[in-house]
């Protein structure tokens, strides 16, 4: 038995039917309908332990897919060490039974050659994320987002040619409109590195996916993965009742922040949670199965702050149907 194994983990013999998976795009790769972000969570700031212990419980729950990006931390790249440190611990020897994304795009590093879209960069950038993951490859490289100033082929003349050389198997794109998404696709196709994957942001408070982007990804057997489905906290119980301390909006370098959590949000939002009572679910797992009703997304891609959390949210595929009724509903709390 190699060192690395801790001799007290041993994932969950039953993980695989726990999780449903479905087909991303017109690939061969399945994806669980539930992957697991480490946006949040999983900076050098973070406590490593709580970080390893819900990697550990998502992977037992049949979370096979884990995403993240150059910058994850805070600081930037200590998420991708964290991650590095629980695969050595704990997640090596099933490395084939792992889907591990990361992506570049956003500012990294100072200068020039640290953002954006350039093949300088992201080939620059993929070869740090490997050495602090410790990993030969990643299953999805990203680019992070659009890059108006860059010529689109350059961007993606680079991302096949980072899938020739084996350091990824597959490409994606993260928050292109659906036009550039198109373009991008084009371009990939002419490399014979078909776009497997876009990652939009997608959830009850931000339907802008709804306007062109699924349907051309749908057209174009494109896979599509939501992230931040319960719009980073906002859309579970988390905040009926105020602030906790511990949650996102009250952490100081978070993305959302206490003027997010509007009276106007929390009002539709407890409402929602009544309509998900009767379902006999949480806020969090009706949120996850709401963006989950369309085909054409692949899988939820969810953070969370506690092995609890990801239990919970996991949970949502126990009733991933709607009817219209429901629907309505849940449309007229959101327009009110
Ligand atoms: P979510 O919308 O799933 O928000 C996660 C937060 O919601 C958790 O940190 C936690 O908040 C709360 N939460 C989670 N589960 C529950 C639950 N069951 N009950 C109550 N509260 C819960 O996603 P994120 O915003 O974290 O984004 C997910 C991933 O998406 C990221 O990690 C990243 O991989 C990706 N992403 C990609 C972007 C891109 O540009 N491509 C941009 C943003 C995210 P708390 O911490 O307060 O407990």
């Amino acid at each position: 038995m190699p060192m690395f194994i801790t001799p007290d983990y041993r994932p969950d013999e039953t993980r695989y039917e726990q999780m449903q998976y479905q087909r991303c795009g017109r690939s061969g790769l399945l994806l669980p309908r539930i992957s697991l972000g480490l946006w949040h969570n999983f900076g050098g700031v973070d406590s490593f332990e709580n970080g390893r212990a819900i990697l550990r419980r998502a992977f037992d729950l049949g979370v096979t897919h884990f995403d993240l990006a150059n910058n994850y931390g805070p600081p930037y790249g200590t998420a991708e060490e964290t991650f590095g440190k629980a695969m050595l611990k704990d997640l090596r020897p099933f490395r084939d039974e792992m889907v591990i994304s990361t992506k570049a795009g956003w500012d990294m590093w100072p200068g020039p050659y640290g953002d954006h879209g350039s093949r300088k960069y992201l080939v620059a950038s993929l070869d740090q994320s490997l050495r602090r993951m410790g990993l030969d490859y990643v299953d999805i490289f990203y680019h992070h987002r659009p890059d108006l100033d860059t010529p689109l082929e350059e961007t993606m003349w680079a991302l096949a040619d980072i899938v020739h050389s084996g350091k990824a198997l597959y490409a994606g794109i993260s928050a292109y409109d659906p036009e550039r998404t198109a373009q991008a696709a084009d371009v990939l196709n002419g490399t014979k590195v078909p776009l497997l994957i876009h990652q939009p942001v997608y959830n009850m408070l931000n339907r802008d996916v709804e306007k062109g982007l699924l349907t051309t990804l749908e057209q174009r057997g494109i896979g599509c993965i939501v992230f931040s489905p319960l719009a980073q906290g906002l859309l579970t119980n988390r905040y009926l009742t105020g602030i906790p301390g511990d949650s996102r909006a009250a952490r100081p370098q978070a993305y959302l922040g206490a003027g997010d959590v509007k009276p106007e949000v929390v009002a539709r939002v407890s409402k929602l949670n009544e309509l998900a009572k009767s379902r006999g679910q949480s806020m969090a797992q009706m949120a996850i199965a709401w963006v989950l009703r369309q085909a054409s997304v692949t899988s939820a891609l969810v953070g969370a702050s506690s092995p609890r959390q990801i239990e919970d949210t996991v949970r949502s595929l126990d009733r991933l149907v709607f009817s219209a009724s429901e629907l309505q509903q849940i449309d007229s709390i959101l327009a009110g």
